[in-house]
């Protein structure tokens, strides 16, 4: 057991750190101005160019398999990545995941879908939840019913992330009633691939964040049998799995916001005076600072852990849930703080914080949200799959 990072590990963490400095942070005041505007946070032009920066650095798809062109870093490089990454909010990161549901494509699949996404070329979203089923996936209405080499999708589909700009949606829905009533929901659900000039539409939805989500209909919409993702019937199982291997990657993107935050907070309390001297002297302050420094440190090992586990090729998903929902619950109390330390000046808009305090909020609900986690963590315990202490 080693508890510190490679030199070559360090390495990546140093070259990610000079970008994100050098390239995204000066970058902010734009996407600040751009996003209170209404406009996107980034014009297409800029995220191209960024797009070229890092792949000349190496670093576009840090953690895709080398036959698709990428780094093949592993997890524990992403999580590295990912901690760096999330120290601006300005929104880019390094393409081509592994975590990607269309690496369980057959070749055809991976060829027309998997690499143009890897490089940047085509965009996608995933979609599972509906208006009447968010937590409860099992409870998803969408159809699809079979008319000779096609199927015809009819339902809607709500706060898809990206569902605005994709050129294609990979769309959970029911292939077998009765096969998905005899299985509580279980099977009988199968994974399309669904380009968007099949004819599915999209509507932008409205959120308390800069991230708005898009609700989806389907109406009659024809897909070709080729583009089943998986085992027909099978894609209930396929889109879970895939959700709860990769649920760390919220965790990660807490720490590395809540590592910069914590920073600006213990600048300003040195910076800020009341009562003759700076806020920084005050007990009341330097608590603030302790307690969140721990957590985010607590975080950052769970958060590694669950990369590792990964890596070592375990099943990492009660890890996962445990950074996922320690993680973004340490990110919310870590804002929120360093919002306090900030007084007034914190709530405004010269400052990034009410951004962030933004942000912090859907951490604790997509991709599964707190009470899930906290079902899922302990009906493992329940039913002796995980026992306490399995993990170190
Ligand atoms: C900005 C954003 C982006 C998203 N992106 C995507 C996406 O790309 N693709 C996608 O498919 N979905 C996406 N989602 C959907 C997201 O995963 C769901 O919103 C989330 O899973 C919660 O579902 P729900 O909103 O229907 O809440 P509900 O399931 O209705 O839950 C309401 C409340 O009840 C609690 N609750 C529910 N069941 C239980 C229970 N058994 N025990 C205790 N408490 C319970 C919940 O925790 C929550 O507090 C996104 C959501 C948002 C807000």
């Amino acid at each position: 057991m080693h508890l510190r990072l490679s030199e070559e590990q360090k390495m990546v963490q140093e070259t990610i750190r000079k970008f994100v400095e050098k390239e995204l942070m000066p970058l902010e005041n734009e996407v600040l101005r751009n996003e209170r505007e209404g406009k996107p946070s980034l014009p297409a032009a800029t995220l191209k160019e960024l797009q070229l920066k890092a792949k000349e650095a190496g670093f576009w798809g840090i953690n895709t398999p080398a036959e698709y062109g990428g780094a093949e870093l592993g997890q524990m490089m992403q999580a590295i990545v990912m901690m760096e990454v999330a120290k601006t909010f300005v929104p880019f990161g390094f393409g081509g995941s592994a975590d990607n549901i269309l690496y369980y494509g057959n070749e055809e699949q991976k060829k027309r879908y998997l690499i143009p996404t890897i490089n940047g070329k085509k965009r996608s979203c995933f979609a599972m939840t509906e208006p009447g089923a968010g937590s409860d996936t099992r409870n998803i209405k969408m159809t699809a019913v079979k008319d000779g080499n096609e199927w015809i999708l009819n339902g809607e589909k709500t706060f898809i992330t990206g569902g605005n700009e994709a050129d294609f949606v990979m769309v959970i829905a029911i292939t077998d009633k009765e096969l998905h009533e005899k299985t509580k929901g279980r099977d009988g659900v199968t994974c399309f691939i669904a380009d968007r000039d099949m004819g599915w539409k999209s509507e932008y939805i409205h959120t308390m964040g800069e991230w708005g989500p898009a609700g989806l209909v389907f109406d009659n919409v024809r897909v070709p049998e080729e583009n089943i993702l998986g085992e027909l019937h099978g894609g209930y199982r396929l889109g879970l799995e895939w959700i709860g291997f990769a649920r760390w990657i919220v965790g990660a993107r807490a720490v590395g916001s809540a590592e910069r935050l914590l920073q600006m907070a213990i600048d300003y309390a040195k910076e800020r005076e009341t009562f003759g001297k700076p806020i920084a002297e005050r007990q009341a302050i330097q608590w603030q600072i302790a307690d969140s420094a721990v957590e985010i440190e607590a975080a950052k090992w769970l958060v590694l852990n669950a990369a590792f586990t990964l890596d070592n090729g375990e099943d990492n998903r009660h890890l996962g849930s445990m950074a996922k929902l320690y993680g973004s619950n340490m990110g919310n109390r870590v804002v929120d703080r360093v919002l306090q330390i900030h007084g007034g000046m914190g709530y405004t808009r010269e400052l990034p914080i009410e951004r962030w305090y933004r942000e912090a909020r859907l951490w604790r609900i997509y991709d599964g949200t707190d009470e899930i986690q906290r079902w899922i963590i302990s009906r493992n315990l329940l039913k002796g799959n995980v026992k306490i202490g399995e993990f170190v």
